[in-house]
């Protein structure tokens, strides 16, 4: 007798996915991996297609990993503009620049020289030296090359960092609103993220806010700045007060600085620059942001021993290294003397300045973000829902946002405005909001 459990079934249809017809460049443009998942399922016949309900189950492991939520948003944008609307994108999270030639003509070289063979997995000679020069002058990270891995974006650098600290059950202190996919990356760990709000430790004091949320269970700390969504930059004193927690109670930092190169106000501190906290941070950082190069994905990480091997081995077993020529191009990003990443400051804090100016003159009062490429408003008179809010500004104005609820609860009653954009787009969205808010 075939019981239940092992029943086999036939099929004869399989759900397929395929490049749905809104893949344009515009669109690409705003794509996010962490985030994607194809909208339009395609029914495509299949003969003799046998599955079981026990072997047809995904691993445990990712039951509790998500997609983002900023997808959804994405497919209604791209519906309502298929519909021929006007819609004022202020929802994405990726440099509107392009990336600078001097990169891009490198990457033509080491195609043109043949470099395109298998390279070490974790990285270059060097590139790994130029990143290692790179941490020491700039991050005040005393790295050795051996302490630098080249990975494919900031996301696989945090991917490996949990990987590699978190075992079942583990605790992260994560400083909320938060971006979104760290809680699934903790998932994937089969770790708890416990949220520990950003404002309260601001108000209250960083080392008393972060014992009242910390736990025997608590192993890590994740710390981002500039912060996506909200732009914060934590000071000098934030940092030496996280550092001094996590010190005095032996966790591990997990340090995410994508954002490094666009501060604002304030400076960038990389909290592995601290006394005694190299050993105890995996840091990731990303050529996305600061050289425009999301579509490459190019990022590295610093960390030393017991994490280098947990970084190597992930890497080794996932995609073996980043391609080849791609590395090559990203030696030119740090060796070419450049005013890249000053103009390119220069710009994004225009962008800031004309939005800020306008949300607070309709009320939706904003904190200045002192870094990143993200406005934060309380949205709380529009509707304290922020999903209902966010409908709003698209219906009635076309201005298309990212409800503050995406990053954590206490994102609720925010919006998330990107300033990655022209600078007549934020005219033309501010005016509509004005017009019709
Ligand atoms: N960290 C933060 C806070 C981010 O916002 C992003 C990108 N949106 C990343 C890391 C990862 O960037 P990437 O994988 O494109 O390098």
């Amino acid at each position: 007798m075939i019981g239940p459990r092992n029943a086999l079934f036939k099929v004869h249809t399989v759900s397929c996915y395929w490049s749905p017809a809104w893949w344009t460049p515009r669109e690409t443009a705003s794509y996010n991996p962490a985030s994607f998942q194809s909208p339009i399922p395609l029914e495509v016949k299949s003969a003799n297609v046998s599955t079981s309900q026990t072997a047809f189950r995904l691993a445990a492991r990712l039951d509790g990993v998500g997609f983002s939520d900023i997808v959804k948003i994405r497919n209604k944008i791209m519906e309502l503009r298929a519909s021929g609307a006007t819609v004022y994108q202020f929802e994405g999270g990726e440099p509107y620049t392009f990336t600078p030639d001097y990169i891009k003509e490198a990457m033509a070289r080491a195609l043109s020289e043949n470099k395109t063979r298998y390279a070490p997995s974790s990285g270059i000679p060097e590139l790994r030296a130029a990143i290692a020069d790179k941490l020491r002058e700039r991050n005040r990270i005393p790295a050795r090359d051996e302490d630098v891995i080249i990975l494919n974006g900031g996301m696989q650098g945090l991917f490996g960092a949990f990987q590699s600290s978190i075992n079942p059950g583990d605790e992260v202190l994560v400083f909320s609103p938060y971006w979104t996919p760290i809680k699934d990356l903790i998932a994937h760990c089969e770790g708890k993220t416990v949220l520990v709000p950003t404002d309260e430790a601001r108000r209250e004091g960083f080392a008393e806010t972060l014992a009242r949320y910390s736990t025997p269970k608590s192993r890590a700390i994740y710390y981002n700045t500039p912060t996506n969504p909200t732009g914060v930059v934590f000071t000098r004193e934030e940092a030496e007060a996280v550092a001094r927690f996590a010190r005095e109670r032996d966790l591990i930092v997990i340090a995410d600085e994508a954002y490094e190169d666009l501060v604002y106000e304030g400076e960038h501190v990389s909290i592995a620059s601290l006394d005694g906290m190299k050993e105890r941070t995996i840091t990731s950082f990303t050529l996305s942001k600061s050289y425009a190069m999301t579509g490459w994905r190019l990022g590295y990480a610093v960390a030393t021993e017991p994490w280098m091997t947990g970084l190597r081995k992930t890497t080794l077993y996932s995609t073996n290294g980043v391609s080849t020529p791609s590395q090559w191009a990203a030696l030119a990003a740090f060796t070419t003397p450049s005013d890249f990443l000053e103009k390119n400051r220069a710009a994004y804090r225009e962008r800031r300045d004309l939005l800020l100016a306008g949300l607070n003159e309709l009320g939706l009062t904003c904190q200045s973000p002192a870094g990143a490429f993200y406005a934060f408003p309380d949205v709380t008179r529009i509707d304290k829902d922020s999903r209902k809010a966010a409908d709003l500004l698209l219906e009635r104005a076309q201005v298309a946002t990212v409800p503050g609820i995406v990053f954590g609860e206490h994102g609720e009653g925010h919006l998330r405005f990107s300033f990655s954009t022209s600078l007549e787009t934020i005219e033309a969205g501010l005016d509509s909001l004005r017009r019709n808010l």
